[in-house]
C-alpha cells in the first residue's frame, strides 16, 4: 500500500507542479501588465428597455498580453484578488473610467465594478473620491457594482463604507442578482439603487417558460422598491421582448453592442442617446 501511496503521489506531481509554474508565470505576467500598459478599457452600453435610449455604460477591463494575447477577466480577475494587485488594478480602472465618462453629456452614467478585495481597503472611500475629483465627474453618474461576496462577511464596516459611498451621490448596484445563496437577504441589508439580472436566466428565456416567470418576479420586485432592474446578456430581440414584458427597466446585452473602446463609446452615445 506504502508503495502505491508513493506511486499514485510521482503520478500526480509533475501535472500539480506544472499547474503551479502555470499559474506563477500568469502571475509575475499579470504584475509587470500595469506598468507595462497592457491593459485597456471596453464600455457596454446600458440602455432604457422600453425606448433602447442610451442611459450609461459598464467598463470592463481588458488584458492584452504581448505573447499571451487577450486574457479573459474570468482568468486574470480571480489571480488580482488573490495576490491584491487588483486594488492598484481596481484604482486605475475607476480613473480611467471617471476620466472617460466625464467626456459624456451629463446624464449618461459610468458603472464600474468593485471586488470585494476592494472593501478590505480602508481607503476604499478616499480613493473614490479622488477619482472623481481627478476627472471632474459628478458623484450621480458614478454606478459601483457590487456582488454578494462583498456583503458575504456581513461585517459592519463594509456596509457603511457602501453608505459613505451612496451618501456621496454614487448610485450602487447589485450585481449577478438571483445566482448567490441570499441574493434576497442582501437586498434588505443594504438600499441598492439597481439589481441586474444575472445573464444565465436571460440566456434560455425564450425556452425555459419558468425563468420568465423568475425574471418576472425580479422586474417586479425591483419595480416596489422602486429601483432599476437590469437585464444582462440580451442577445436576441425575443429575449428583449420577452425582458420587456417582464417589466424590466434597463438592458444591456450583445444585441444593443458588445463592449466597445472609448472612442466607439463616444459614437455609440451619438447613435444611442436621444434616440
Ligand atoms: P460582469 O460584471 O457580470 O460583466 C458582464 C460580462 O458579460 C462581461 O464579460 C461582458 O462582456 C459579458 N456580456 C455582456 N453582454 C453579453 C451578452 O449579450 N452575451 C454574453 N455571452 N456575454 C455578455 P467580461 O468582460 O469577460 O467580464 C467577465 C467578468 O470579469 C465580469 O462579469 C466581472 O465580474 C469581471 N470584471 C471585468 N472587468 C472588471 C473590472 O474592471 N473589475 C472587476 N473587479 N471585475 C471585472
Ligand atoms: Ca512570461
Ligand atoms: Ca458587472
Ligand atoms: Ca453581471
Amino acid at each position: 500500500a506504502k508503495s502505491e501511496g508513493r506511486g499514485m503521489f510521482r503520478f500526480f506531481e509533475p501535472d500539480m507542479s506544472a499547474r503551479i509554474q502555470a499559474r506563477r508565470e500568469l502571475e509575475l505576467d499579470l504584475r509587470q501588465a500595469l506598468g507595462a500598459g497592457e491593459f485597456h478599457l471596453v464600455f457596454q452600453p446600458q440602455v432604457r428597455a422600453a425606448t433602447e435610449v442610451l442611459t450609461g455604460f459598464e467598463t470592463l477591463l481588458r488584458w492584452t498580453h504581448p505573447a499571451r494575447g487577450a486574457v479573459s477577466p474570468a482568468e486574470f480577475i480571480p489571480l488580482a484578488e488573490e495576490t491584491g494587485l487588483i486594488l492598484p488594478i481596481g484604482e486605475w480602472v475607476l480613473r480611467g473610467a471617471c476620466m472617460e465618462a466625464a467626456r459624456w453629456p451629463d446624464p449618461i452614467k459610468v458603472a464600474v465594478n468593485l471586488s470585494p478585495v476592494q472593501f478590505k481597503n480602508r481607503s476604499l472611500v478616499a480613493m473614490v473620491v479622488n477619482a472623481l475629483a481627478a476627472s471632474g465627474l459628478p458623484p450621480h453618474r458614478l454606478e459601483l457594482e457590487i456582488t454578494e461576496a462583498v456583503l458575504l462577511q456581513k461585517d459592519d464596516v463594509t456596509i457603511a463604507m457602501l453608505h459613505e459611498l451612496r451618501a456621496l451621490g454614487i448610485r450602487i448596484s447589485m450585481d449577478d442578482f438571483g445566482v448567490g445563496y441570499s441574493s434576497l437577504s442582501y437586498l434588505r441589508s443594504f438600499p441598492f439603487d439597481k439589481i441586474k439580472i444575472d445573464r444565465s436566466f436571460i440566456a434560455d428565456l425564450d425556452r425555459n417558460k419558468d425563468n420568465a416567470a423568475i425574471v418576472r418576479a425580479m422586474a417586479d420586485l425591483g419595480t416596489s422598491l422602486r429601483i432599476e432592474t437590469t437585464a444582462e446578456g440580451v442577445e436576441t430581440p425575443e429575449q428583449l421582448a420577452i425582458v420587456r414584458a417582464c417589466g424590466c427597466t434597463e438592458i444591456q446585452g450583445y444585441l444593443i453592442s458588445p463592449p466597445k473602446p472609448a472612442a466607439d463609446a463616444l459614437d455609440l452615445i451619438a447613435r444611442l442617446y436621444r434616440k
